[in-house]
């Protein structure tokens, strides 16, 4: 009898092990075709601002003479154009793949008022020349959370980023920040604010709910052109970009990706709420600084 029961136990654990074997081929399986069509994607993507380079010069090239002084111009404006695609286009991938291999980062206390302050004065400009207003609305003596100051900034540099170039002039951008639970509840602020917020009752589906620590809710809100319900499930996949848009304004379509790579990160999840016509605000909740949070954070995945 304890023969068979070990028999069987050992058969049981093989099971478990072949099981988790297949497991394991099949995720790395996965694993593979995601990577070989990410390649095969930024291959694509480019050798189109590649091709127009060429063209423009062979072109430039062999009819220049032909040509009159302003047309030149156009054709390098263009080919210069198509060069700033590309280096946008390699810097994103490079970001995405450095954030994809790393597994650890040094996570700190951060101050979020830092980096959202370094993200306006990078776009007050932009803002200015567009003519929207920036609105920064931290809370004071909001306390630091766990993150990575430098990859943060990145999430709100691509989010005001995509927020300024998705609204018209007139408009408004906003980076909120406020402790959750405060006493600002965000039906008041919505209220209050002529742009979107997430509707109150999207407050109880936050991970931070009967957690032991606190949370500090970040939105970035435009009052832009929005995105169609359709379209909201897939514009964080890899250079996704809504149709109809995509020729007329700068962009890789891997600007959400990174936002989602690194706010996962910080094991946390970004959310939209998006109106057409209305606006779009993106949103993620992270934890507040403790003495004892730190280390809990320091290993990903
Ligand atoms: P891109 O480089 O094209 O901005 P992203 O990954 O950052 O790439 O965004 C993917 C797509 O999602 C954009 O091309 C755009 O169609 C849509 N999008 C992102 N942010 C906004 C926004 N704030 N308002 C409207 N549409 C947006």
């Amino acid at each position: 009898r304890i023969l068979l029961t070990t028999v069987l136990d050992l058969s049981r654990e093989n099971v478990k092990g072949i099981a988790m074997t297949v497991q394991d081929i099949t995720r790395e399986a996965e694993l593979n075709e995601a990577k070989s069509q990410f390649i095969s994607n930024v291959s694509h993507e480019l050798r189109t601002p590649l091709f127009n380079i060429k063209s423009f010069i062979e072109t430039l090239h062999e009819y220049g003479e032909d040509l009159s002084v302003a047309e030149q111009r156009e054709f390098l404006d263009t080919a210069n154009r198509e060069t700033d695609r590309l280096t946008r286009l390699v810097n994103d991938v490079l970001d995405l793949s450095r954030l994809e291999s790393f597994k650890l980062y040094n996570f700190e206390p951060v101050d979020l008022a830092q980096p959202v302050e370094q993200t306006l004065r990078t776009y007050r400009l932009n803002a200015r020349d567009k003519g929207i207003e920036l609105v920064q609305d931290i809370e004071p003596s909001l306390p630091s959370v766990v993150g990575h100051y430098d990859l943060l900034l990145q999430v709100f540099t691509n989010l005001v980023g995509n927020a300024l170039k998705f609204t018209e002039t007139g408009g408004k951008v906003a980076i909120r920040a406020y402790l959750l639970g405060s006493d600002r509840p965000m039906h008041e602020q919505h209220e209050k604010q002529p742009f979107l917020c997430p509707p109150a009752e999207s407050v109880n589906t936050t991970d931070a709910q009967n957690l032991d620590f606190q949370m500090v809710r970040i939105e970035v809100s435009d009052t832009g052109i929005g995105i169609d319900m359709d379209d909201q499930s897939a514009i964080f996949d890899r250079f996704f970009r809504v149709e109809n848009r995509v020729h007329t304004l700068e962009g890789t379509g891997l600007g959400l990706s990174i936002v989602r790579n690194i706010i996962e990160k910080h094991h946390s999840h970004v959310r939209l709420v998006s109106e057409v016509g209305i606006g779009t605000t993106f949103w993620f909740d992270l934890k507040v600084f403790q003495e004892n949070t730190l280390a809990e954070s320091d290993e990903t995945d």
